[in-house]
């Protein structure tokens, strides 16, 4: 099959079926925009194991994904969409770019969920935007379907935040991706992985997540498999 797209963390190929496209989740890790690279092996499969696992909890949440099923160790099988080109990111902790920009402590709990819209440009960086930014690119055809992202990220977020806190894990953030259908409703598309949220254990705040490889703290598929393991609990 046609290798369609190959991003940092899953190649995309074509199928039989020109409404579907099949995922494989590579052991490929990268931070800092790619300046740091490296490899994990079995984190494809893991990912793809916990990407699946969540698209389908939120399916049983009424969330519509781009997610069919599982179809091997690495790849998943999922509906065609023009994806757009804004990383929607979900915070609930101060952490991460947010403690940087803003000098908001790191750990300190939000009072209220913050989403935010950077532009998905590798070569810019992917930079923070704001509304009119992303019409004025044309990321979006008008400020209702931002609301229409805000909304779903929201639902996400209360979904896995209370998911996750069963499973003794606080979701500090993540970034999603979304994309328009052949009919052109906006579900959610790439993947919920640890490449992608952040996850503290809820006693002891430790790190369970790609912040393991971006800080280079050691123990990347522990945490990885540790953060599966939960999630099938
Ligand atoms: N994130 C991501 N891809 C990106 C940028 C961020 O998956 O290109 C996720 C990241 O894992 C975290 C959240 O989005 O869960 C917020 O990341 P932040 O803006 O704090 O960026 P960072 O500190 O990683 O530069």
């Amino acid at each position: 099959m046609e290798l369609l797209y190959e991003g940092k963390g899953k190649k995309i190929f074509s199928t039989t079926n020109p409404q579907e496209i099949r995922a494989f989740f590579k052991d490929d890790l990268t931070a800092f925009n790619a300046q740091k690279r490296g490899k994990e092996s079995q984190k494809g499969a893991l990912n793809c194991q916990i990407t699946s696992a969540l698209f389908e909890l939120l399916h049983t949440k009424g969330i519509k994904t781009h997610y069919i099923r599982q179809l091997n160790d690495n790849e998943i099988l999922c509906h065609k969409v023009q994806i757009i080109p804004i990383e929607v990111v979900v915070r609930n902790v101060a952490t991460g770019s947010l403690t940087k920009r803003l000098g908001i402590p790191e750990g300190q709990v939000l009072h209220k969920t913050l989403i935010e819209f950077y532009y998905k440009n590798d070569s810019l960086g992917d930079p923070l935007i704001n509304d009119e930014h992303a019409i004025l690119l044309q990321c979006v055809q008008d400020v209702q379907e931002l609301e229409v992202l805000r909304k779903q990220a929201r639902a996400i977020n209360t979904a896995l935040k209370s998911f996750f806190l069963q499973k003794n894990l606080k979701l500090i953030d993540f970034k999603l991706e979304f994309g328009k259908d052949s009919a052109q409703n906006i579900i959610l598309a790439d993947e919920i992985t640890p490449d992608s949220c952040r996850f503290w254990d809820k006693e002891s705040n430790e790190k369970l997540d790609k912040d393991r490889f971006r800080q280079g703290l050691g123990d990347v598929k522990m945490a990885y498999q540790e953060v599966l393991k939960r999630i099938l609990q």
